[in-house]
């Protein structure tokens, strides 16, 4: 019998041109599986599409003088075209800057905020004096608190492999132009993943086919969950859809 199938790909990021990486990552792949499921008789919609909010964007429009949304523009043109020309199957490749999905963005956080899901925390974040932007951790360096290598990530040190928050770190600097973020503490939605995470247990335990090491590595990201924030300081994005908080 026919089944409906969805191959939901990765949606790369529009501050620059792809290379053969993201083709064997999540083009090629993708694609396969598609084609199998459509061969197989199955009813299938693969969509992506360009990514074009986000830090990485700012940084590169900054880097090439140009406005966000000009870079976006060229970018995306640049990506569909060398996907189309691969021959990738898409049934749809769109964008985060359509109406479209602004309004599905808007809607999916409305139904999470009224129905629990989402939690307002105070955080400390990283932000760019002479911008007045977060700084995500990634775009962080410094001294390991740790083990003392120099150049340990926000996020995590490379040398000891701990994970790390960015305000932990000795003479932290900004990765676009060296200068010191300051830490403030701003308030965020945060989705309260912790809440899902039995039911996504009985979930995956009731997964077929899946390979012993894939439901594994599944199960146990379920132990550390915790609140992922759902907001950002920053004005290229698709608006907080709460009053007050546009
Ligand atoms: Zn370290």
């Amino acid at each position: 019998m026919s089944k409906h199938v969805l191959t939901a790909v990765a949606w790369p990021y529009a501050n620059g041109p792809r290379h053969i990486g993201h083709v064997a990552g999540f083009g090629v792949p993708s694609d396969v599986f598609a084609r199998f499921q459509r061969m197989s008789g199955n009813k299938v919609l693969m969509v992506s599409g360009t990514d074009e909010h986000g830090t990485p964007l700012l940084v590169q429009a900054e880097k090439e003088g140009v406005g966000v949304q000009e870079l976006a523009d060229r970018y995306n043109r640049v990506i569909v075209e060398d996907l189309a020309g691969l021959g990738l199957s898409y049934d749809l490749f769109t964008r985060t800057t359509t109406r479209n999905h602004y309004a599905v963005v808007q809607e999916l956080f409305r139904g999470l905020n009224d129905n629990g899901y989402m939690l307002r925390q105070t955080t400390t974040g990283a932000i760019s004096p002479s911008t007045g932007r977060t700084l995500p951790d990634r775009f962080i360096e410094g001294t390991c608190p740790l083990c003392g290598a120099t150049d340990a990530r926000g996020d995590q040190c490379d040398n000891c492999g701990n994970q790390l928050d960015p305000a932990d770190l000795i003479d932290p600097r900004s990765k676009i132009n060296g200068e010191t973020p300051d830490f403030v503490e701003t308030e965020h939605f945060m989705l309260d993943l912790p809440a899902v995470a039995e039911a996504l247990e009985g979930w995956l335990t009731t997964r077929e086919g899946w390979r012993p090491n894939v439901l594994k590595f599944s199960l146990n990201l379920l132990k550390d969950m915790r609140p992922r924030a759902m907001s950002r300081d920053i004005d290229w994005g698709v608006p907080v859809p709460i009053e007050g908080w546009q």
